[in-house]
């Protein structure tokens, strides 16, 4: 009987609406607001554009294999792959046990990214002089992992979207401020199931956001 009426409900709605309406929801740009962060379920196949919506904010980025958490993109295994420590466009991401978990298909800025700092954490700020709790990148992961109904086991260490922090001469790194601009975006397309998070940097002590941290924006497409 149930089945029935469902059956008659569904037949009675026009098809032609139903596209429609989920192209809607996809297309929905979603705010990082300044000094948070934000997860989001990508299925396989599926791609996610990255704004830069200021031009002058780092985005700490992680991903996790939506039905092993364990599993997670890797910086350090990574740069193996890359025999480089920074990705161009069209390189793939790999995972803690080497597998594609993302494709970096699109770079609109100067290609500037980090892939050598840890997130900023409450410690960071502590040695830094701060002697009240200062926002930082490691909880803002928690936060949206937890807000979108994930729990982790551990942080890994970033993608650091847009942070200029070059390794030069003698290896020194050094902190600058970003070199995008207003509106550059990154594409990336998922490789297996994976939940994506983003963190609006909030480090204003050091100038890798212009000591003026700032909201970005995510697209799924
Ligand atoms: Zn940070």
């Amino acid at each position: 009987m149930a089945k029935a009426a469902t059956a008659k409900k569904a037949a009675k709605k026009p098809a032609a609406n139903k596209p429609a309406a989920k192209k809607a929801a996809v297309a929905r740009k979603v705010q990082i607001p300044a000094r948070h962060g934000k997860a989001t379920f990508l299925k396989k196949g599926q791609s996610i554009k990255v704004i830069n919506t200021h031009g002058t904010q780092v985005v700490d980025c992680w991903a996790f294999n939506a039905n092993d958490l364990r599993e997670f993109m890797s910086m350090e295994h990574c740069r193996v792959m890359w025999e480089s420590y920074r990705p161009k466009a069209g390189d793939f991401l790999y995972t803690n046990k080497r597998r594609k978990i993302l494709k970096f298909a699109t770079d609109t800025s100067p290609g500037v990214h980090d892939t050598m700092m840890a997130a900023c954490d409450r410690y960071r700020y502590e040695l830094l002089g701060c002697k009240t709790f200062h926002r930082n990148c490691n909880d803002n992961m928690w936060e949206a992992m937890i807000e979108a109904g994930y729990h982790p086991s551990e942080t890994p260490s970033p993608f650091n979207l847009w942070q200029n922090t070059p390794v030069e001469e003698g290896g020194v790194i050094n902190q600058y401020p970003t070199v995008s601009k207003r509106g550059d975006h990154l594409v990336f397309r998922a490789e297996m199931d994976l939940v994506i998070v983003f963190s609006a940097c909030p480090q204003d002590i050091l100038p890798i956001n212009n000591k003026n941290p700032k909201a970005a924006h995510f697209q799924v497409m």
